[in-house]
């Protein structure tokens, strides 16, 4: 492997999202082209048409930008060696399987489905193995054709996370490469487009080991005779690079698990990269999260910035056991690196969560569509000014970008005081005095931190009760919540006019419950 001809590809069929499993094989094959200033190629294999979408390649796409990885050659950025949709490399996939029928190595099968069941229903039930392959298939002159595979011998791969895999061709069916009505499938377009993109190192989830032989013997058979350089030209697409030859490296990566080693599930990462977006997680931190899912650095060091993560990163290091996705960590991960941020960065960084870009849970933990947003888009300069000064009350606290749904709207609007919350704080002797005395001495006290602590602590002594009992009052009636950031502080960054007019209003409330509980 020459340091600088690395040409790695992500080749995703675009259907659904990209979730960890998938996102975690486009980062690898990102990290090892950045790591060894190779190119990072993006194919989508779109040759399914019944299940490929363009919202799922947009969604893809969307996903892949907001993790920060770029691609040298691909769609949407287009290279030298294009298109990079599979769907329209459909002349050269069919002019390579017209010139591989012509050589011999396809033959037909005109057995529909069923009869392809039946037929290998029969060799179980006479203990003979269902494999395909040339002899065994009626003869026919129309229907799928197959790949005629060799039937004897082995063929090995030396794998960068598997170690070395040796295949037996007696046990490998003669795959089908052009359906009956004329499509050319996957395995055959894979292959093509691999070598005629110059891919040199084939990089993704392990479901596709078992391809491995079949897409080698279509190399050979490919790079025979100038059999692909004939077909590119018909197709009037580039001509590859004379000195590149078939992938010579593979690497499988393990699946990931859930912590409980099950599949995925979809309270445990089984979710779409967007999805991490909207709970709140930072970009950085799940690049650096799924960078670990399988691999470590030699120094075992976890916590790395992206350039840190490229320069250590070791294909060839890649760790064969299925790797597990552990919600908690990526969480705690998320709030050191919150907790990294300027406060002025980490206001932007919040804003998506406040202006309805990003919804917050709901009950169920699906967004909820009932968010009013709290702030404008894009938020005005008074906006911005309280979310700055919000941000050093709350950053300590903050696991996601998301809890700031939790905490910002009485900085920003009017919110009704939570029933439990008024409930639990207002019933208990002392409340209705605590906030009328509240709103007495906050009337005049210079508006600082240390004004309006004086001022409160001074009416423990006043009013003959704990701090607790003239605080929590107070909080109910400012935020609307007995769980807020730190009080005075909230305090001095609300203006003084709106935290008197929330006491008095919450007065008549306090009385009622305490009325109740006479
Ligand atoms: N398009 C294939 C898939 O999504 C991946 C092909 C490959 O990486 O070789 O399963």
């Amino acid at each position: 492997m020459s340091e600088h001809s690395v040409r790695v590809r992500f080749a995703p069929a675009p259907s659904g999202w990209l979730h960890v499993g998938s996102v975690r094989t486009a980062l690898f094959n990102w990290l090892w082209a950045r790591h060894t200033g190779g190119t990072f190629i993006w194919r989508i294999e779109d040759t399914d048409a019944d299940r490929a979408t363009d919202a799922s390649m947009q969604s893809m796409i969307e996903a892949m930008r907001w993790l920060g990885l770029d691609w040298d050659e691909g769609i949407e950025v287009g290279g030298p060696y294009g298109p990079y949709r599979q769907s329209a490399r459909a002349d050269l996939h069919r002019a390579v399987a017209r010139r591989l029928a012509d050589r011999g190595h396809l033959y037909h099968d005109d057995r529909s489905p069923d009869e392809l069941n039946a037929w290998r229903q029969e060799r179980r039930d006479a203990d003979l193995p269902p494999i395909v392959k040339r002899d065994t298939v009626p003869d026919a002159s129309e229907g799928t054709l197959r790949l005629a595979l060799p039937t004897s011998g082995t063929t090995s791969v030396d794998d960068l996370v598997r170690g070395e895999v040796t295949w037996d061709w007696a046990n490998e069916s003669d795959p089908v490469l052009v359906r009956s009505n004329g499509a050319v499938t996957y395995p055959l377009a894979n292959a093509v487009d691999d070598l005629a993109q110059g891919v040199s190192v084939v990089c993704r989830g392990e479901d596709l080991l078992s391809v491995t032989p079949r897409q080698r013997r279509l190399y050979e058979l490919l790079l025979a005779d100038d059999l692909l350089d004939d077909a590119l030209a018909e197709a009037g697409l580039p001509a590859r690079d004379p000195s590149w030859e078939a992938p010579s490296t593979f690497a499988h990566l393990s699946m990931v698990v859930g912590q409980d080693r099950k599949k995925l599930s979809k309270r445990h990462g089984s979710v779409s990269i967007q999805e991490f977006a909207r709970r709140g997680f930072l970009p950085e931190t799940l690049l650096n999260y799924i960078a670990l899912l399988g691999w470590s650095p030699r120094d075992g060091r976890e916590r790395m910035d992206r350039d840190e993560v490229v320069a250590a990163f070791d294909l060839t290091n890649v760790g064969a056991s299925a790797a597990a996705f552990d919600t908690d960590k990526l969480t705690a991960f998320n709030g050191e690196r919150i907790r990294d941020l300027s406060p002025d960065a980490l206001a932007h960084r919040l804003v998506p969560h406040l202006d309805g870009t990003h919804l917050p849970d709901d009950d169920e933990g699906d967004p909820d569509p009932t968010f009013e947003p709290v702030v404008a888009t894009p938020p005005t300069d008074e906006q911005m000014a309280t979310l700055v000064a919000l941000v050093p009350l709350v950053q300590e606290r903050m696991q996601t970008l998301a809890e700031i749904a939790d905490y910002a709207p009485p900085f920003f609007r009017e919110v009704g005081i939570d029933d439990a919350a008024a409930a639990k704080v207002f019933r208990k002797a002392g409340a209705v005095e605590a906030l009328e005395a509240g709103a007495r001495v906050l009337a005049d006290v210079d508006w600082t931190v240390e004004g309006i602590e004086e001022a409160l602590r001074g009416l423990t002594d006043e009013l003959g009760i704990g701090f607790g009992k003239v605080a929590q009052p107070i909080r109910v009636a400012v935020t609307g919540s007995n769980v807020s950031p730190p009080l005075f502080e909230s305090l001095e960054i609300m203006d003084r006019a709106v935290v008197l007019l929330r006491l008095e209003a919450a007065l008549p409330i306090a009385r009622d419950i305490q009325a109740g509980t006479d």
